[in-house]
């Protein structure tokens, strides 16, 4: 077990026991030099690998030349070029750009644009929507009680609709998504009225809720009620853009155009930076000045963000996410084969779930757990989600290799039967 600080708040929970020294590509190496597998990527943030040299190499430059251009009083460059390449990579016509540091004040900063734009209050989320865990975004967020217990009240306005669980709901794809649209149908007509409804948040793969990508056809629905009733759609693409899915965004797997996108994560490769996204006459029509904070738009981040999209682009990761992720898909399903305490597989590029189910339905946190811990105790870091934390997620830098998904494939059958035995 790693040392932990006694004036360290038991607040922070540690998913594995590794005290990180280094960081290098796919693998994580303690103070002892023993490597890990990371195939949970930071929470998803450290796409490019660990200190990819071109993200170092810009960050170090950026670091001394200047570290911090306030954004609303000095403009600086990187920022300006960031923009710019952002828009090329971004929904054709939602180009209008500003940052701020982490996701939850992106999805905060989304839903005072949400407000202002359409002069609505509510806003509707899917039940195990993560958006962050500032007040707001915590209002919006329902991945789990751990995250509102005891801090209410939260922010009113906020209604939950099901998401598409399948596997949860023991239905079809598409069965669940016809499900899940006509319940939000009934939440626009017994709760929140369209009238009063400025957005829906969406997270094209539902994460830190269990890993359960949002069928095609649930992402078009949710386009034709936002359409019909003049709602603002906001993809969280906090966890599933920059290439994560095996697409450069999450909503593009079903080609439908979102109103406002926000980035994180993936975005500067571990530097601080979050991003929002909508079209000029959306934000034509929020207030100059409402929006901001101290760091955002950081000079270094911003120039890490550069260095990610040029490695994301040169080293063609997007299509390697969707060619490694296939090939994770399939390892895992034959370890699930295997051990029927491995309910479901499911996920898009490098972001797959594994769901651990008891003989008599139940999520079995306590199989998820052990296997988990097994994984981590030969040399493979992982995270778990989902509301009961029976989910076990892998989420590897997209850099990861076939040698390196096999490996870890191999120390997951392991660790599964050593869980279960
Ligand atoms: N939205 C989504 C979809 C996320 O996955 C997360 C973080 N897990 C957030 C928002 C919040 O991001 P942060 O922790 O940077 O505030």
């Amino acid at each position: 077990m790693a040392e932990q600080s006694a004036e360290l708040s038991p607040i922070l929970k540690q998913a594995t026991p590794v005290l990180a020294a280094r960081g290098e590509g796919v693998y994580i190496y303690d103070e002892d030099d023993r490597r890990y597998l990371d195939f949970t990527a930071g929470i998803g943030v450290t796409s490019t690998g660990h200190c990819h040299p071109k993200v170092v190499e810009a960050a170090q430059r950026q670091v001394a030349t200047l570290v911090h251009g306030q954004y609303t009083t000095v403009m600086h460059r990187p920022l300006l070029r960031l923009t710019e390449r952002l828009g090329s990579v971004l929904p054709a016509g939602v180009d209008r750009l500003f940052y701020v540091n982490s996701g939850s004040e992106a999805v905060e900063a989304s839903l005072r644009l949400a407000r202002q734009a359409t002069g609505r209050q509510n806003a509707i989320v899917f039940q195990g929507s993560f958006h962050g865990r500032t007040m707001a975004a915590a209002s919006l967020t329902t991945s789990g009680v751990k995250i509102r217990a005891g801090i209410g009240p939260l922010m009113p306005g906020v209604a939950v609709s099901p998401f598409p669980y399948a596997y949860r709901y023991g239905m079809s794809e598409e069965q669940a998504s016809e499900f899940a649209l006509r319940e939000l149908d009934y939440l626009l007509a017994t709760v929140s009225s369209p009238k009063d409804t400025a957005a829906i948040f969406i997270e094209p793969v539902l994460g830190e809720g269990g890993y359960v990508p949002a069928p095609a056809s649930f992402l078009t629905g949710l386009r034709e009620r936002a359409d019909r009733h003049g709602i603002l759609l906001v993809m969280d693409e906090v966890q599933t853009g920059f290439g994560r899915t095996g697409r450069f965004w999450g909503h593009d797997h079903a080609g439908v155009r979102p109103d406002i996108v926000i980035t994180a994560k993936g975005l500067a490769s571990g530097f601080p930076l979050s991003a929002i996204a909508a079209p000029s006459e959306l934000m034509e029509k929020a207030w100059p000045g409402s929006q901001g904070g101290t760091y955002g738009g950081n000079a270094v981040s911003c120039a890490a963000a550069l260095a990610t999209l040029d490695v994301i682009e040169e080293e063609g990761l997007v299509d390697n996410a969707a060619q490694m992720g296939e090939r994770l898909h399939k390892g895992l399903a034959q370890v699930a084969d295997a051990h029927s305490v491995v309910g479901d597989v499911r996920g898009l590029g490098l972001m797959i779930g594994n769901e651990f189910t008891a003989a008599d339905g139940s999520p079995d946190t306590e199989a998820a757990a052990r296997a988990h811990r097994a994984a981590a105790d030969k040399g493979l870091l992982l995270l778990t989600c989902g509301p009961h934390g029976n989910v076990v997620r892998m989420i590897p830098p997209l850099i990861v290799t076939a040698d390196q998904v096999d490996a870890a494939v191999e120390i997951w059958a392991e660790s599964v039967a050593q869980a279960t035995a």
